[in-house]
């Protein structure tokens, strides 16, 4: 029998808010005054979640994956970035056993929008919802995330060998 093992993967995004951007979190369009800066449609969620699983399967980042000087990126769909991420975790060996993340905002309200982003990320990596966590903090008004200058998200991920 094949010797079980797992790995834990850790990601990291942060993206400013600027004005005339769509604000696009989880694969979820939130209707808000600004939306995140990037050269993708800049979903600091998913690609927290990205950088987790390359992480967990010790694969170069997001940012040496799809590069930004790349004009095929632009304002490309993270889920389908995160799409092909997946399908390399699985030429590895991996499956995904869970997820867990937060998203750190000070407005808008994350929680409305939180089954929605569950139920993307569950069909795009083949989960069950209740593999997925995410859950949503401020800043309590401290630094750029707390006066609504930007979003930042944290992912874990553990993967299995199956
Ligand atoms: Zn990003």
């Amino acid at each position: 029998m094949k010797k079980l093992k797992l790995r834990v993967g850790i990601g990291y995004d942060l993206h400013r808010l600027e004005e005339n951007r769509n604000l696009i979190i989880g694969g979820v369009k939130i209707p808000y005054e600004k939306g995140l800066l990037g050269h993708s449609d800049a979903d600091v969620l998913v690609h927290a979640i990205i950088d987790a699983l390359l992480g967990a399967v010790a694969l170069p980042d997001i940012g040496t994956l799809f590069p930004d000087t790349d004009p095929k990126f632009k304002d490309a769909n993270s889920i389908e970035l995160l799409k092909k991420v997946y399908s390399l975790v699985k030429e590895k060996g991996y499956s995904i056993n869970n997820i867990d993340s937060n998203i750190i905002a000070q407005a808008p309200k994350m929680m409305p929008h939180i089954p929605e982003m569950k139920e993307n990320l569950a069909k795009t990596l083949e989960l069950d919802i209740e593999d997925i966590s995410i859950k949503a903090k401020t800043k309590e008004h401290l630094d750029a995330v707390g006066e609504k200058k930007a979003i930042e998200a944290n992912a874990v991920v553990m993967v299995y060998n199956a």
